[in-house]
Parts: structure tokens; C-alpha cells; sequence
């Protein structure tokens, strides 16, 4: 039986590839301070407490300038819409809420993917308050995880396993 497939989205330099590499739990991904360096589509076989699922870091489409950026969103979107049972949508704590997250939120939408929101780049509770105004994008409250600090890793993978178990049991 397919593994079911989950798709990291998010706009360029949020943290997509180094959540991935923390949740992977090793350095696949190309992760590098320039916005959007990442170059390879990269998935990895996660387990936990023997439940396996797919994770995709969607980002790779290489070096992103800012006049190709919706492109460089909507091919994500396409990637996930093609293969993603769900979808972990990155937003940045440190940047907060801009508008190419409303963008990428709308896209979502209107595709009717599933999402786990994420703010990542929490690397300390005490930045987690300010995780508040994602809530607007309209995707319940965010999961606030520092892929730096390793910060709710585990959580998060467990947030996905207990979305794909009730998904499984409404499938006939
Ligand atoms: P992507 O473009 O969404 O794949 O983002 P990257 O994973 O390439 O990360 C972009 C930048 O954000 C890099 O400089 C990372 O080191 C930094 N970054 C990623 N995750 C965190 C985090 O949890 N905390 C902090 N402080 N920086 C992070
Ligand atoms: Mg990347």
C-alpha cells in the first residue's frame, strides 16, 4: 500500500528545508541563508511509533528571484495537489504574518488541500505569543516549532500521524 504523502509548503526562507532536514533527522536538503537555494525536490520515509509516512520538501525548485515567486508558490501548490494527503504550511514567527502567506493560504484553499499550519523560527516560548496573528490565514492556530532548536519536532510529527489515523478510518 502507497505510504501516505505529506508536502512541506510555504513561501522562500521560512524554514522549509531545515524543518525537513530536522524532521529527517539528517542534512539532505540544501539549506543555505540566500532565499530559496534549495535545488532538489527531496523526500524522506518518517516513522514514529510505527507509522510511516512520505515527506516532501517542495520547495526545490532552485535559486527563487523575487519576479518568480508566485511560480515558484504555485508549483508547490501543483506538487502537493498531485501527491500530498496533507499539507504542513510554514509561516516565519520572526517575520510574522506578510502577504505572500495569504497567497500561499488562498492557493490552499482553493485547492482544498489539507493543512497543519506551522510557525517556524520559535525558538524560544517566549516568542510563542506572537504566533497569534497567523490564525488569520484561516488554518486554526499555528503550531509554533524551532527546526534550529528542535522545538515540537516530535509534536508536530505527531500532529501528522494523528491526521493521517482518523483519515485511514474514514477511507472504506
Ligand atoms: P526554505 O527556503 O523555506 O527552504 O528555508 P531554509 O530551510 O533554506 O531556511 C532559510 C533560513 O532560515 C536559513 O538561514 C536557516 O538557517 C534559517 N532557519 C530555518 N529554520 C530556522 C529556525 O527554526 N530558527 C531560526 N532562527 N532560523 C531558522
Ligand atoms: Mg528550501
Amino acid at each position: 500500500m502507497a505510504l501516505p504523502v505529506v508536502a512541506i509548503v510555504g513561501r522562500p526562507n521560512v524554514g522549509k528545508s531545515s524543518l525537513f532536514n530536522a524532521i529527517a533527522g539528517e542534512m539532505i536538503s540544501i539549506v543555505e541563508p540566500t532565499a530559496g537555494v534549495t535545488r532538489d525536490r527531496i523526500s524522506a520515509i518518517i516513522e514514529r511509533n510505527e507509522r510511516f509516512f512520505e515527506l516532501i520538501d517542495t520547495g526545490g525548485y532552485g535559486i527563487v528571484d523575487s519576479d518568480q515567486l508566485k511560480s515558484h508558490i504555485e508549483n508547490q501548490i501543483q506538487q502537493a495537489i498531485h501527491s500530498a494527503d496533507l499539507v504542513i504550511f510554514v509561516v516565519d514567527i520572526r517575520d510574522g504574518l506578510v502577504p505572500l502567506d495569504e497567497q500561499v493560504a488562498q492557493m490552499l484553499r482553493k485547492n482544498n488541500l489539507n493543512v497543519i499550519l506551522v510557525a517556524n523560527k520559535a525558538d524560544e516560548a517566549p516568542m510563542f505569543p506572537r504566533a497569534g496573528e497567523f490564525a488569520k490565514l484561516g488554518f486554526g492556530n499555528a503550531l509554533c516549532v524551532s527546526a534550529t532548536n528542535n522545538l515540537n519536532k516530535q509534536l508536530l510529527v505527531e500532529k501528522v500521524n494523528e491526521f493521517l489515523k482518523d483519515r485511514s478510518k474514514e477511507r472504506p
